[in-house]
């Protein structure tokens, strides 16, 4: 693309196109991206000067293994040359089937039945739909609210809404509108912190008072993503169950971000040996690739659905179970176990611990933390985003800071020297920002 044909697309982006969060008539600037491979983006108009940009965020947590992959790209093309897509109701196809029995054999042992739709939020959807059609099902109508903690982040379609952080979110737009869920504070900070008496008996106290009205708790595993990129001890996974199992409450973890192991371990429930009764996969799901989601549950509760007056589960999308988007997951999933993937995210560990150490301290940096593939740099200030955006981009990066937070989580393709450049450009950010 030339300068001008640029210039014209971006004139129709502002003037048509809604971006996350975005005002419109649009205000802001986006990058136009002509390709993508490897872990590199590639501008139409160069950024802090630069045209390539490494990608720090993976796409939002979705592209593990880079972009333009041929592993990945072979699959998406063989499922094409087959079928892009047919209806699910009625119909059904290998690669959904060997999607959903790999899950289900990857995932913690309860976890059998497998529902495939279209976006995470849908996925949250479905785990809240499940969870209150199981109580209603099973003669116990009243338990219809969810309890979480705050600081969470599950999607922006209204069930999910209702469970995100309520503070410094959209929430005062739907007064009246979200259905009133419970919730507690975040668990105290840190993967490796023990578990706090007092915090652990206030969320005793709070499950077991609203028990009788309680469906399920929803909770993000380990690592709090868009809610404030905090990580919390796995011990806090295990107490949940423990309360969940003896209060007769169901267990939906969110593993939308932290499937895959983006963690350290492969799902996030891992990392405690915790299974819950429901949990959400999407993101990383397709590499990266195509847009697709799994809800999972048990067998009990699926069973206990079938025995009510309505024994089906009342959702069923158009592209559900989608041939091209099950095939890449397929492919991905293969790519991802078929290698030593925790050498790789304990390499980007290591690399981000190293390449970030130095910012410890720093004026206007309040936290440095690191797990998994993840990094997160904390300033004690909200973060100027174009400043922060720009200077990253000089570094070679591209970043996509937010409140006070600059972060990044690479691909795990990303070698050690464009692990340096990310850092760089993590720390550019931090200050410039
Ligand atoms: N749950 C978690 C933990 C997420 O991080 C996200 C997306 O950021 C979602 C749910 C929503 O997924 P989607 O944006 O695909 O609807």
């Amino acid at each position: 693309t030339t300068t001008q044909q640029t210039q014209q697309l971006l004139a129709l982006d502002r003037a048509h196109v809604w971006h996350p969060y975005g005002p419109m008539p649009s205000t802001i600037s986006s990058q136009l991206v002509e390709s993508a491979a490897g872990v590199r983006l590639r501008l139409a108009e160069p950024l802090g000067g630069n045209r390539e940009l490494i990608d720090g965020m993976s796409s939002w947590w979705a592209a593990l293994h880079g972009y333009n992959h041929p592993v990945l790209n072979a699959a998406v093309r063989e499922q094409l040359d087959r079928m892009s897509h047919v209806m699910f109701g009625g119909l059904t196809h290998e690669p959904a089937i060997r999607l959903a029995a790999r899950l289900v054999e990857i995932t913690p042992e309860p976890l059998q039945h497998v529902f495939l739709a279209d976006s995470g939020s849908v996925a949250v959807e479905v785990a809240i739909k499940m969870c209150l059609q199981y109580w209603q099902s099973v003669g116990r109508p009243a338990k219809r609210r969810m309890l979480t903690w705050r600081g969470g982040y599950h999607g922006d379609t209204f069930h999910p809404m209702s469970v995100c952080d309520p503070v410094g979110g959209m929430h005062q737009l739907w007064t009246g509108v979200l259905p009133d869920q419970l919730f507690v504070p975040e668990p105290p900070a840190g993967f490796d912190a023990e578990v706090d008496p007092a915090y652990a008996a206030e969320l005793a106290t709070a499950i077991e008072r609203h028990a009788d009205e309680l469906a399920a708790v929803i909770v993000e595993p380990v690592v709090q993503g868009a809610g404030g990129m905090r990580f919390h001890s796995p011990g806090y996974l295990t107490l949940l169950r423990e309360l969940c199992d003896q209060h007769g409450v169901l267990l939906v973890f969110d593993e939308i971000a932290t499937g895959f192991g983006r963690s350290g371990a492969l799902f996030a429930a891992d990392h405690a040996g915790v299974s819950p009764d429901v949990m959400c996969l999407g993101k990383a799901l397709t590499g990266g690739y195509l847009t697709m989601s799994a809800t999972l549950c048990t067998g009990e509760l699926a069973h206990g659905i079938s025995r009510g007056t309505v024994p089906v589960l009342a959702h069923g999308p158009t592209f559900m179970g989608n041939p091209l988007a099950a095939a890449v997951a397929n492919a991905s999933i293969e790519l991802l176990l078929d290698q030593d993937w925790q050498t790789e995210v304990k390499r980007i560990e290591h690399g981000l611990r190293t390449g970030l150490a130095d910012l410890a301290g720093a004026p206007g940096v309040r936290d440095v933390r690191v797990q998994g593939a993840i990094g997160v740099v904390q300033l004690d200030h909200p973060v100027d985003m174009a400043a922060a955006t720009e200077a990253a981009a000089r570094e070679g990066v591209w970043l996509r800071p937010f409140r006070d937070l600059v972060y990044t989580m690479p691909p795990y393709v990303t070698d050690d020297e464009d692990l340096a450049r990310i850092a760089a450009g993590v720390g550019a950010a931090a200050v410039a920002g």
